[in-house]
């Protein structure tokens, strides 16, 4: 496998291209806006150019595989999505791209409706990907997925006092809810499944119960959340599972904070824990266009989903395959089956929710 790297850091800055959805805060984000040296694709028969917004060391060994059993070379260039896609932008019909790798739905629906995929049309992706994770007309399709859920203070808060989305809205919280700023996408698309479940009015007055019920101003990342739920800046915070599960196994701060908090798998009585996932697309005029099917399905297998998600402590999109131990000590769940193209269609109108609510 030959690995191409982008300068995201000039292209960011020459292009001026910002990213809406960054990390703030949180030390191991899926994009990094750290790469650097050339770029160069091949398109013969024998190939197929990825560009994807992951870069986990096990994804090397998914592709790898993928060229032992069928020959096909896998060319990757990484950046962050806001850079690939202005690469796309850039490179026009002219674009060697096959395969485009996001890692939120909010991503994967900035792509579509920039027009920048094809959609496909597989018996194994259809078969094992769950139909609520994979865009309607095979836009897109996810690989991985991880909750949203509640994380309360084990000291603080009793098991079942807390149990949905809706219950952060009850003045019994008020200010002891911890979560991050609204410019960030997996509340936007929490946002989005909440305005899909209630309806706007409902999802507006939700908003501004949550919002008087915060524990501090929005800051910092996802782990910072359940970091100050530890140290008792408030009680309950809201965070993807995954980061919880990098913490519970992480630096020796991050395990004795990740000690303190038990985890809720939010309205489990009634649509589900809201999920988010990574995924990926055949790109419009792709070179090798049967050759990124072929991957495509090829990540769908149990073994490349196992390291797929596993590299970031993530569910298989595909059911029924192991998830890593941390995860598994979370218990199992119930998910909302909104499909996940919703987050996206839904994400003007969430964000002018929360703009009209307060939440910073
Ligand atoms: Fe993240």
């Amino acid at each position: 496998m030959t690995r191409y790297l982008l300068s995201l850091f000039l292209a960011t800055t020459l292009l001026g291209c910002t990213s809406p959805a960054t990390e703030t805060g949180d030390s191991a984000s899926e994009e990094s806006t750290d790469s650097a040296a050339n770029s160069g694709t091949e398109s013969s028969d024998g190939v197929v150019n990825v560009y994807s917004a992951r870069h986990y060391d096990v994804d090397d060994e998914v592709y790898e595989s993928f060229t032992r059993e069928t020959g096909i070379k896998v060319n990757i260039i990484e950046g962050d999505s806001a850079a690939l896609l202005e690469r796309l932008r850039r490179e026009g019909e002219q674009s060697p791209a096959d395969v485009f790798i996001a890692v939120d739905a909010g991503r994967l629906y900035q792509a579509e409706q920039e027009g920048i995929f094809d959609p496909v049309e597989s018996e194994i992706l259809s078969q094992r990907i769950p139909a609520n994770l994979r865009h309607p007309d095979g836009l897109w399709f996810g690989l991985t997925k991880r909750a949203r859920i509640l994380v309360y203070a084990k000291d603080r808060v009793q098991p079942g006092e807390i149990n949905s989305y809706e219950d952060l809205a009850d003045p019994k919280w008020k200010g002891r809810v911890l979560i991050r700023s609204s410019s960030n996408i997996y509340n936007q698309s929490l946002m989005g499944s909440i305005l899909a479940a209630h309806g706007e009015e409902a999802a507006e007055a939700w908003c501004r119960d949550l919002v008087a019920n915060m524990a501090r101003k929005p800051q910092g990342g996802d782990r910072d959340q359940v970091r100050a739920v530890a140290a008792g800046e408030g009680d309950v915070a809201v965070a993807n599972s995954y980061y919880l599960a990098h913490m519970s196994s992480g630096s020796p701060e991050d395990q004795a904070a990740a000690a303190k908090v038990g985890v809720v798998f939010p309205n489990q009585d009634d649509r589900g824990t809201h999920v988010n996932i990574s995924g990926a697309g055949v790109v419009k005029g792709a070179p090798n266009r049967d050759n990124a099917i072929r991957l495509l399905e090829h990540l769908t297998d149990e073994t490349a989903q196992q390291l797929f998600a596993g590299g970031n402590k993530e569910y298989p999109a595909v059911a029924g395959y192991a998830t890593v131990p941390e995860l598994e000590a979370f218990g199992e769940f119930q998910e909302d089956t909104l499909n996940a193209s919703v987050f996206g269609s839904n994400n003007q109108q969430a964000l002018m929710i929360m703009d009209r609510c307060g939440w910073r």
